[in-house]
């Protein structure tokens, strides 16, 4: 389906036209996750040398009602803490990086230049948004780029395979190729820079992809390749920014590997707009909802408050979710597997265009799976056109804040939240009411 360069409504690595194929992805993924369930172990973690097994979110005694679950059903999901089986987002995560082209698409230049769109970037990113709790080491072994045995065409790929049979056989084929040179014990994740050549325009089809918490995934020196993120062409809006933002599919494609869900939909950012990298990850910078650096374990217990006493009146105060320390989120929950999150966004750190700072509300659903829309942004100014006509960036959500007076009200679930005042450093008040 042709698309307008500067107005692309469907970002990141899913959710095509194909609705059909999409779901046949998902299940894949999702029947690959539940194989992990089970056994519960993440084989990467028992290597002294790599990340250690932190778990996100720990059960702090006056947050574990607000610690909703999607139960068994829904892995890739918002709840929390995170399944067992991805990747560690704390500590040091090594990323093992290859360039990979194909006898029918050479790569074209070095393939160091392929790796430069990515890197430093990528770890930057994760610096930032994690508060330095992630330090993310890229690794590229390989300097060249790897030839595949087949042509590109012979794999198979398209929009929304499997991993069986055709990424398996591709992994397969990178193993085999890579494996002198590399040790895949040394490394928590692999990264497959395909060349940009090879398949469609990623302003046509985006191939981008990621395999997570994949036990069954090919060995290599006696470890499964577990997670998995390919990267194809190049998210390029035309508008000149592409060295600056091109490589914010990574970094999307990687949170997949730490356990987040797609946040766009069959709709694109409607759902979620602009406010996370999971939702929309070409254009303008952006950074992770405060629900999702819970989540990753970028937030401690004391940063996060938990507002879930009936027939209650209590009062918050929160700091910019770009600064490091002081409180973030406000969590009122609904029930086992439903909630409403509340954090304050300002243009700074990775969010580059936050057009009006603020009081975000959304709701979060961790029974929905990733790409049916987990994550709703209750929009404060409905059917304005948003605050922002920027490339890739849903306009509407843009301005969905609430600042100083505005009242967020859930009459069926007998919620009040009231922006009280904002303070010095942009720290907000709010008061929230429960029946
Ligand atoms: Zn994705």
């Amino acid at each position: 389906m042709p698309r307008s360069v500067y107005r692309r409504s469907i970002p990141g690595d899913g959710a095509g036209s194909a609705r059909s194929r999409r779901i046949a992805s998902l299940a894949t993924l999702c029947a690959l996750s539940l194989a992990v369930c089970t056994s519960a172990v993440n084989e990467r973690t028992e290597d002294p040398t790599a990340a250690g097994p932190v778990p996100p979110a720990r059960a702090a005694v006056g947050l574990a009602p607000c610690m909703i679950s999607g139960g068994l059903d829904a892995q890739m999901s918002e709840g929390v803490p995170t399944p067992a089986g991805y990747s560690a987002a704390t500590g040091t995560v090594r990323a093992l990086t290859l360039m990979v082209d194909f006898p029918d698409a050479h790569g074209e230049g070095d393939a160091m230049d392929r790796y430069a769109e990515f890197f430093p970037q990528t770890q930057d990113w994760f610096r930032t948004s994690s508060y330095g709790r992630l330090d993310y080491r890229a690794d590229a072994p390989v300097k060249r780029w790897l030839r595949m045995p087949k042509d590109f065409e012979e794999y198979g790929i398209e929009r929304g395979a499997p991993f069986d049979p055709s990424y398996r056989g591709l992994v397969e084929d990178i193993v085999d190729e890579a494996d002198a040179d590399v040790d895949f014990r040394r490394y928590d994740l692999l990264n497959i820079l395909v060349t940009p050549n090879a398949g469609p325009s990623a302003l046509d089809t985006v191939l981008s992809v990621t395999f997570a918490a994949n036990t069954e995934a090919p060995v290599a020196d006696g470890v499964p390749v577990s997670h998995t993120s390919f990267v194809y062409s190049r998210q390029d809006d035309g508008s000149g920014s592409y060295g600056r933002t091109g490589y914010r599919v990574l970094p999307h494609e990687n949170a997949h590997v730490f356990g987040l869900p797609d946040l766009y939909t069959q709709d694109g950012g409607g759902a979620a707009g602009h406010w996370d990298i999971m939702s929309e990850d070409w254009g303008a910078n952006n950074d992770l909802l405060g629900w999702h650096k819970w989540k990753l374990g970028w937030l401690d217990a004391g940063q996060v408050s938990c507002a879930a006493r009936a027939d209650s009146t209590s009062d918050h105060v929160l700091t910019p979710l770009a600064r490091a320390g002081g409180p973030k989120l406000v969590v009122l929950p609904l029930d086992a597997d439903s909630s409403y999150a509340v954090e304050v966004r300002t243009q700074e750190g990775n969010d580059e265009l936050v057009c009006r700072p603020g009081v975000l509300v959304y709701r979060v659903e961790a029974g929905v799976e990733t790409g049916q829309g987990p994550v709703t942004v209750h929009d404060h100014r409905r059917d304005s056109g948003g605050c922002t006509h920027a490339p890739n960036v849903h306009a509407e959500l843009s301005d969905a804040t609430l600042t100083p007076g505005d009242t967020f009200t859930d009459r069926d679930n007998g919620i009040r939240l009231r922006v009280l005042a904002k303070g010095p450093g942009d720290t907000y008040r709010l008061r929230v009411t429960r029946d």
